[in-house]
């Protein structure tokens, strides 16, 4: 058997805290408790949120809780064409068309909407895209590509559940509900989600699910705030034929109020603690890894 491949993928728009402290060391010690290898990836796809001295803060961090990984780092950065093969692929069998409409337009058409009924909203509490750009003429479409316009590129989400079939996922650790073992994948709760954008040729979705193939991750070890993000990984994998991994959705770092932590501080950012004089055998303590 091949060693198990196990890998943390950080974005660099923050500096890190104790909840990506706890996801990368507990990838770590499952890498090394199995005799597998530990990948660390730079989720780096938004240039707009992405900060030089944020990555150069997790390599100087994940270093100082003592993990060391296979150098050099995936910078997805580095692999825009990768995803951009993979967006032409799913393009190429029809299963993605561009939307137009701005944000305040989805959200206002939404919101009409919402006045006669509940409207869906997906596995994070979104409202669902309601799909107008699906039926665009041809003409319309071109016209409106022509005319320079920005665009979401989106996947025609019932086109891609019927072509890809039933999936489900082996899930290690637990989703939000208990769910564990087998688990159906449910794509479609998320509507046509964007894939790509005019000047990105991708989006988290497709570069994960390409880059995990890439690197052989054979384990996903994440928070459980991806759970339901897995349906539309797996669908991903079946539509452009990349292998599965067996994943492991762990619970999340909470802070004192209860709440997930969504970025650094005095109280929970890795950087901080580290100047407050706090060793990372604390920060194995406090997070609960023995
Ligand atoms: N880059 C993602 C994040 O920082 C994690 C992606 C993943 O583990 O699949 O939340």
């Amino acid at each position: 058997m091949p060693p198990a491949v196990f890998r943390f993928a950080p974005s660099p728009n923050g500096y890190l805290h104790l909840g990506h402290a706890f996801s990368a060391m507990l990838n770590a010690d499952l890498a090394r408790v199995s005799g597998g290898r530990f990948l660390l990836r730079i989720e780096d796809i938004d240039p707009t949120r992405c900060r030089p001295e944020f990555e150069a803060a997790i390599y100087e961090d994940l270093a100082w809780l003592g993990l060391s990984w296979e150098r050099p780092a995936r910078r997805q950065s580095e692999h825009l064409s990768d995803y951009r093969d993979a967006l032409e692929r799913l393009v190429a069998r029809g299963l993605v068309y561009p939307s137009f409409e701005s944000r305040a337009e989805i959200t206002r058409a939404i919101a009409e909407q919402e006045k006669k009924a509940p409207w869906p909203r997906d596995p994070d509490g979104a409202p669902l895209y309601p799909g107008t750009a699906r039926s665009l003429t041809p003409e319309e479409r071109s016209r409106l590509l022509q005319s320079g316009a920005p665009y979401a590129l989106r996947l025609d989400m019932a086109m891609a559940c019927r072509t890809a079939g039933p999936l489900s996922w082996t899930e290690r650790g637990q989703g939000p509900r208990g769910e564990t073992g087998t688990v159906t994948a449910d794509p479609a709760a998320w509507g046509d989600i964007i894939i790509a954008r005019k000047e990105t040729p991708t989006s988290y979705h497709l570069a994960v699910v390409v880059d995990d193939a890439v690197q052989g991750v054979s384990e996903v070890v994440r928070g459980q705030d991806l759970f339901w993000s897995t349906s539309v990984h797996r669908l991903l994998q079946e539509l452009l034929g990349l292998p599965q991994a067996a994943y492991r959705h762990h619970r999340l770092i909470r802070d004192a109020a209860g709440q997930k932590l969504s970025k650094s501080t005095d109280a929970t950012g890795v950087r901080e603690l580290r100047a407050a004089g706090v060793r990372p055998a604390d920060i194995r303590r406090r997070i609960g890894l023995a």
